[in-house]
C-alpha cells in the first residue's frame, strides 16, 4: 500500500516512518521496516497500526544505519499478521524487500524456490521476490542487475523497493502498473509510491516510467529499462502543498 526508501546522512528509521505516516491516509493493515547497518539487515514488523511496530521498536530497537526501507500493507494474499507483513526477507537474512500490487505467478514461483531448498516464512505473494533477489544477487553480486532478472519473470502489478546487506549505501525499486517516484535531495535521496512521504525534504522528483528498475545510492540515481538500457525519466517539481 505505502512505500518508502532512504539512503541519506540522516537516521534512515526516522526518516521511513515519518514518510510512512505521510501515507497513512490510504489506510493500510500492517507496517514494517528494514535498515542497513554495519554490513547487517534488521527488520522489524507488525500486523495493526504504525503505532504498534513503534512501540515494537522501542522494546527492540534496531540499530541505526543510512539506508533502510517500510512498508504499511493492505494484505490481498495471506491475513493481516506480523509474519505476512513486509519488509520480506531471503533464508539468510541479507535481502529486504517492500511490495505493493500483486505478483499474478507467484505460485509457481514459489513452488520452483521450494524445490531448490528456499524455506518460506508468509502466506504472501511477495516473499518470493526476496528468494529470486538473493539467488540472482548471489551470480552477478549487484543487487540492481538482479531486480531487473528477477522482475523479468514476474507476471503482475507491482512497485517493488529493496535493500542487501552487501550494498549498504544502495537502495533499488521497480514498477509495472504501480507507482513509484524518486525524491532528489542534497546528498540524499528517497523512493516512494507518493510524493508525500518525502515533500519535507525534497521537492525535486523523478517520476519512473513502467517497467524501469531505479538504483539510489549516495552518489545519485541511475534509472534502465528491465533490459539494463538507460532510461528516460521526466524530473519535476512538486509544487503542490502538503
Ligand atoms: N500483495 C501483497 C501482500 O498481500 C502487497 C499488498 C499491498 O499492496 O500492500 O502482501
Amino acid at each position: 500500500c505505502g512505500i518508502v526508501g532512504y539512503v541519506g546522512g540522516q537516521s534512515a528509521l526516522d526518516v521511513v516512518i515519518a514518510g510512512l505516516k505521510r501515507l497513512e491516509y490510504r489506510g493500510y493493515d500492517s507496517a514494517g521496516v528494514a535498515v542497513l547497518s554495519d554490513g547487517g539487515l534488521a527488520a522489524a514488523k507488525k500486523a495493526g497500526k504504525l503505532v504498534n511496530l513503534e512501540k515494537e521498536l522501542v522494546d527492540r530497537p534496531l540499530p541505526s544505519g543510512a539506508t533502510g526501507i517500510g512498508h504499511t500493507r493492505w494484505a490481498t494474499h495471506g491475513g493481516p499478521t506480523d509474519a505476512n507483513a513486509h519488509p520480506h526477507l531471503d533464508n539468510a537474512g541479507r535481502v529486504a524487500v517492500v511490495h505493493n500490487g500483486i505478483i499474478e505467478n507467484f505460485a509457481a514461483l514459489r513452488a520452483e524456490l521450494e524445490e531448490r531448498g528456499h524455506d518460506l516464512a508468509s502466506e504472501t505473494d511477495t516473499e518470493v521476490v526476496a528468494h529470486l533477489l538473493a539467488e540472482e544477487f548471489s551470480s552477478c553480486g549487484d543487487l540492481a542487475e538482479a531486480m531487473r532478472l528477477v522482475c523479468r519473470r514476474l507476471d503482475g502489478a507491482f512497485t517493488l523497493v529493496a535493500v542487501h546487506a552487501d550494498e549498504p549505501d544502495v537502495v533499488v525499486g521497480a514498477r509495472r502498473n504501480s507507482p513509484l517516484v524518486v525524491g532528489v535531495g542534497e546528498g540524499e535521496f528517497f523512493l516512494a509510491s507518493d510524493v508525500a512521504a518525502f515533500i519535507a525534504h525534497t521537492r525535486a522528483a523523478i517520476e519512473l516510467g513502467q517497467d524501469q528498475v531505479v538504483k539510489l545510492s549516495r552518489e545519485g540515481v541511475e534509472v534502465t529499462d528491465f533490459a539494463g538500457a538507460p532510461a528516460d525519466v521526466r524530473a519535476y517539481h512538486v509544487d503542490w502543498d502538503a
